[in-house]
């Protein structure tokens, strides 16, 4: 036997490491933006208010909450995060006024899209109540939602997104009411629609209008904005509409200007250049007699995901100070360039704020290591496989790139004849076997001696050299419940355990969730120089579980996740810091996660229907004598108890 080569996802030999070092293999320092950090213990720990001393363990938090029988995975929500962020916005963007000497105010709003929960709603709404904070809403259901939160009749409630004659009455309504409620209006239609029913419920009517900016942003989610977004009116209809409005004597009633270039904006100068766009529009129609009263910049406000590497997609190029003081100072300039007075500028950011207070904790369950398969004996060696070997001993040799992409054509080639001697019964199944394994090996040398070579780029024939394969950590949890904008648009996340961080990290390993699809694994992680398709992981310790911490995820991840696999809600932990204490946290609300039974009923089967099914199959069983009557019911007892399972799965019972 030729000796099978070294394991490439070993990283090193189990050491110690400091909290710094551990810090600096998962980029601690550039994602947790001193909210995390890595504490003496080698836990995972967050500080509310980032400059404070007060820390909460989050491995101490997991290990109350299994005590308390939370099953995993669990949402932690750390709720003082909220408060501080609507409070660092606010006060950044108060900043920005006052070093900019700008003559108006900043009143935000929060997009309730992003993050829906009562819970979340009703923490920002108690920060945000000095700043006179507000909501945004984009559906019939939101509005629902975010109508009787209204407090004040200073607070502002935008409604965005597409509406009908409901809900457009309902918002008539509540400015009857005297509320500051205010739809922006994106098509013609609904501008008509909100003429007539403003006349028959006899109100004078407020309203925005969304815009289609030319500027567009980039990053992934850039097609919110641009001329040809889907959303907004052309400046040709803005036009008509002042007109339509002027001759009307209705010129009062268009409020604010609203365009949002799309979330996570990768590029300060983006931002800056629509707010340069829309504040000359604000300004071209204050010239025509439409004084707006406010300015709304949408949402897009980024946060660095990323590992420091600015080319990453979804990364950023700006911090909050860096946003607010180009929104107000761009602003400034404009309407000071005109002889405008300056609007007050809305908001909607929404990742910004809702980002950082929840970290999803998922157990890793089990490990598969991807063989080390051994290289074949020579007596089932064809002539493919020995030329394969040959190529093998010649990639160590290679000088050049040149030289290793003509290898690879070589072997290419070889592998299609092989493939077509095993079709056609020239190559046995051993034999065929032995090829494969040979041509990995070769194709193992081949990336060695890429590596070796030190080569800048790879040249095309050898761009696509496969990967040693990182270890599988099967995870408690859904990819597509938990992580929808890493499935849909490639959103990498920090990832990192939660514990054992003083000991180095010996293995290579990814993260795959309990779905039945390909999808459902974590493939790409952060990193400084691109793509990163492992994490650096701890082999796995029969003593003790382990888990992993995935961050950022309050912003879009729990409210967008799907039913893949019916897989549903997580248990969730709103927990808050407490110096008081013994461990500077209490856990004020336990939400258990969806049953089985819920998420039956979502695709319409229900617990009687498919009792009466099950029953029906038992008794057939028991007639044609495969099972005792006693059997039967005990079977149907065990069926119906797993309608009141979780989803997930049940970690405790597999330790017993
Ligand atoms: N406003 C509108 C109209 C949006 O569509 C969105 C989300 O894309 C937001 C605000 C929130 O954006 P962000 O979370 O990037 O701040």
């Amino acid at each position: 036997m030729i000796p099978a080569s070294a394991d490439p996802t070993t990283l090193a030999d189990s050491r110690p490491q400091s909290p710094e070092a551990a810090e600096a293999v998962y980029h601690v320092r550039e994602w947790g933006a001193g909210y995390f950090f890595v504490n003496d213990e080698g836990h995972a720990a967050v500080r509310p208010e980032a400059a404070q001393k007060l820390a909460i363990d989050i491995y101490d938090v997991v290990q109350e909450l299994r005590s308390s029988g939370a099953p995993l995975p669990l949402l932690i929500r750390f709720n003082d995060l909220l408060h501080t962020r609507v409070a660092r916005l606010n006060e950044s963007f108060r900043q920005a006024i006052q070093r900019t000497a700008y003559r108006s105010r900043y009143e935000g709003v929060f997009p309730v899209k992003v993050n829906q929960l009562r819970e979340v709603v009703e923490e920002i709404l108690e920060a945000g109540a000095s700043y006179r904070y507000g909501l945004e809403c984009g559906s019939k259901a939101e509005l629902a939602a975010t109508l009787p939160y209204v407090a004040s009749n200073e607070m502002l409630l935008i409604c965005n997104g597409a509406k009908d004659e409901p809900m457009m009455r309902l918002m008539l309504a509540a400015q009857k009411l005297g509320k500051n409620v205010l739809p922006v209006l994106e098509r013609q239609d609904e501008i008509r629609m909100l003429s007539r029913l403003a006349r028959e419920a006899d109100v004078d009517a407020r309203f925005g209008v969304r815009v289609r900016l030319a500027t567009a942003g980039a990053g992934l989610w850039s097609e919110s904005g641009g001329e040809h977004s889907k959303f907004g009116l052309s400046l040709a209809e803005l036009t008509a509409l002042v007109e339509r409005l002027r001759a009307e004597g209705r010129a009062h009633q268009l409020r604010l200007l609203h365009f949002h270039l799309g979330s996570q904006i990768a590029d300060l100068s983006n931002v800056r250049e629509a707010v340069e766009e829309g504040g000359r529009l604000y300004a071209e129609l204050y010239r025509r007699g439409i004084w707006l009263h406010y300015l709304d910049i949408g949402g897009g406000l980024g946060i660095s995901y990323e590992a420091g590497n600015p080319d990453a997609p979804g990364s950023i190029n700006y911090g909050l100070d860096d946003y607010t003081h180009a929104v107000i100072s761009a602003l400034k300039e404009v309407c000071d360039r005109e002889g405008v007075p300056h609007p007050i500028v809305v908001s909607e950011s929404g990742r910004a704020v809702a980002a950082f207070h929840s970290v999803l904790i998922v157990e890793a369950i089990d490990v598969r290591r991807q063989a080390v398969e051994e290289l074949p004996a020579a007596g089932v060696d064809a002539e493919a496989t020995r030329r394969m070997h040959a190529l093998e001993q010649a990639a160590a040799d290679a000088a050049d790139a040149e030289a290793l992409a003509a290898l690879r054509r070589a072997s290419a080639a070889l592998h299609q004849s092989a493939l077509a001697q095993f079709r056609k019964g020239a190559l046995t199944l051993e034999e065929k076997a032995a090829f494969d394994l040979r041509h990995r090996a070769f194709l193992q040398a081949l990336r060695a001696q890429a590596e070796a070579l030190a080569l800048e780029e790879l040249p095309p024939d050898l761009a696509d050299l496969p990967l040693h394969e990182p270890d599988h950590y099967l995870c408690n949890f859904s990819v597509f419940r938990s992580l929808s904008d890493y499935w849909a648009i490639g959103q990498r996340f920090p990832i990192m355990p939660i514990h054992r961080l003083l000991e180095a990290p010996a293995r290579r390993g990814k993260l795959v969730d309990l779905t039945c699809d390909s999808d459902g694994q974590v493939t790409d992680y952060i990193s400084r120089t691109g793509h990163k398709h492992f994490l650096e992981l701890h082999p796995l310790d029969p003593r003790e579980p382990y888990f992993l911490g995935i961050f950022l995820t309050g912003a879009y991840q729990d409210i967008m996740g799907d039913m893949h696999n019916l897989f549903g809600r997580v248990t969730e932990a709103h927990v808050y810091a407490d110096a008081e204490e013994p461990q500077n946290f209490y856990v004020e609300t336990i939400l258990p996660g969806a049953l089985i039974e819920e998420q039956l009923a979502l695709v319409q089967y229900f617990p009687n229907d498919l009792e009466r099914r099950m029953g029906k199959m038992i008794q057939a069983g028991v007639r044609a004598g495969v099972l005792r009557p006693k059997e039967g019911v005990a079977m149907l007892e065990q069926y119906r108890r797993v309608f009141r399972e979780y989803t997930y799965m049940n970690t405790s019972r597999t330790e017993e």
